[in-house]
């Protein structure tokens, strides 16, 4: 059977293109493009028999199948040959028991995806592992493509150069200058990208990338282009897998530029088009108080649209004012019943805090999507016997300063409620056994 997937522009207009073709946005309308599938051809295959080939690939080992992205190759990206796939097995991504945060809110069956359990220590992996493989496939078709860019609020960034320094192709980064973690920076460097740190924030960044890559033979890899969204849409499919094909009541994701909020839905529609599933869960964006413009949106039913600009918050990688894809975002909260809240940074450190002393280490973002939960739970719009999904999209190792800062109580416009700094004491038996006492209350 020949499964078959191309661009066609989100507005309806019927434009289509190959994804083979360097183009980002309609021709016709200007609208931005998304993957669209032969379903019929997909249809082939009974839900009983996508589910039995996806479980029978988890965690093989046959290229490239073992990966959480291709092994949902058909309905991923069909074409690309497989000796030009580039995967370094990518998701299949833990989801487990949050059990002690759970009982503590009230919500006992509370469950994290680990995204950041992953190469690059971020979900972008799942997006990257497609676009740099269409590009090497469009490569060794002969295609003229020198390298491939990006703008990044820093794990795009690291994702994109570990992927195409894995296939031997270069990689232009555009960062904004001091306002990605340290570790954030140096993945792209440690993989050999040319990393361009400018004096603007992420939303500057994105327009120069996109004048860059007018010029057909630099490719870009921002979520603009879609073919991130095919991998990334993987995370919704992989959660209800991971439930033994149940459907959650509730995932909460963090969002910025709205992509993986976009590709969540897009994979989670597509199961129920063929027949996986037969109910949606809800969904609800997590957004930094700071860089809110689809919470403002969203208090007018998504009436009104305005960028803002987005001011500097510890949820560094959701510092995004104008995000792109706003109108796919929208598409997904109107079908999921979706709804949008947010997080100050006092919230979301604590949020975050409060988790890792259950056991979690949470980078910021998911703490802007746990400081969600809170209320959602506290305002009774989440019930005690819902089942509920917390997208974790980083790992907290990528965010060492965050807590650093965090239980050396020294950042901004938090007050550190569980901080836990480290005693200093005399290297001595009595200071010791004094300082247990005391701090268990002996
Ligand atoms: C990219 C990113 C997000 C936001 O995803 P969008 O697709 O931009 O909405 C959230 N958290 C982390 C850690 C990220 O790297
Ligand atoms: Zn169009």
């Amino acid at each position: 059977m020949s499964y078959h997937c191309w661009f066609e522009c989100i507005r309806g207009c019927g434009r289509r293109y190959s994804i083979y073709d360097v183009v980002y946005r309609c021709e016709d309308c200007g609208g931005l493009l998304d993957v669209e599938h032969d379903l019929e051809a997909l249809k082939d295959r009974s839900p009983a028999e996508w589910k039995q080939l996806f479980e029978q690939r988890t965690r093989t080992n046959q290229w490239p199948y073992g990966s959480g992205v291709w092994g949902k190759k058909e309905w991923v990206c069909p074409q690309v040959e497989n000796e030009n796939v580039v995967s370094m097995y990518e998701g299949h991504t833990n989801c487990f028991w949050a059990e002690r945060l759970g009982k503590e809110i009230g919500v006992p069956d509370l469950w994290v995806k680990l995204c950041g359990n992953s190469h690059t220590g971020s979900f972008k992996d799942l997006g990257m592992t497609v676009l740099v493989s269409v590009v090497k496939q469009m490569m060794a078709d002969g295609k003229p493509i020198r390298a491939v860019a990006c703008a990044s609020t820093g794990d795009t960034s690291a994702a994109l150069a570990a992927y195409a320094a894995a296939a031997g192709i270069p990689a232009v980064i555009l960062l904004p200058r001091g306002k990605v973690s340290t570790a954030q920076l140096v993945q792209p460097i440690a993989n050999g990208a040319l990393v361009l740190a400018l004096d603007t924030d992420f939303d500057g960044c994105m327009r120069i990338v996109q004048e860059l890559t007018t010029d057909p033979t630099i490719y870009l890899a921002n979520s603009m282009n879609s073919l991130r969204m095919e991998g990334q849409k993987t995370v919704g499919i992989e959660i209800v897998q991971q439930f033994d094909w149940e459907v959650p009541d509730w995932i909460i994701i963090p969002v910025g530029n709205l992509g993986n909020v976009s590709a969540l839905g897009k994979g989670l529609l597509m199961m129920r088009e063929l027949g996986l599933i037969d109910k949606l869960p809800r969904i609800a964006c997590a957004q930094a108080e700071r860089a809110n413009p689809l919470y403002l949106s969203y208090l007018t039913g998504f009436q009104e649209y305005r960028p803002v600009k987005a001011q500097k918050t510890l949820a560094s990688a959701i510092q995004i004012g104008d995000p792109v894809s706003y109108e796919r975002a929208v598409k997904v909260l109107r079908a999921f019943e979706g709804i949008v809240e947010q997080a100050s940074e006092d919230e979301l450190a604590n949020a975050a805090a409060r988790a890792d002393r259950t056991g979690m280490y949470c980078c910021p973002h998911t703490g802007v999507a746990l400081a969600v939960l809170f209320k959602l739970v506290e305002r009774g719009q989440i019930k005690p016997s819902d089942r509920v999904v917390v997208i974790s999209t980083a790992h907290g190792l990528k965010f060492t300063n965050f807590k650093v800062g965090y239980h050396d109580q020294n950042l901004d416009e938090v007050i550190s409620r569980h901080a836990n700094p480290p005693l200093e004491l005399r290297a001595d038996y009595s200071a010791v056994s004094e300082a247990i006492n005391r701090a268990f209350g002996y």
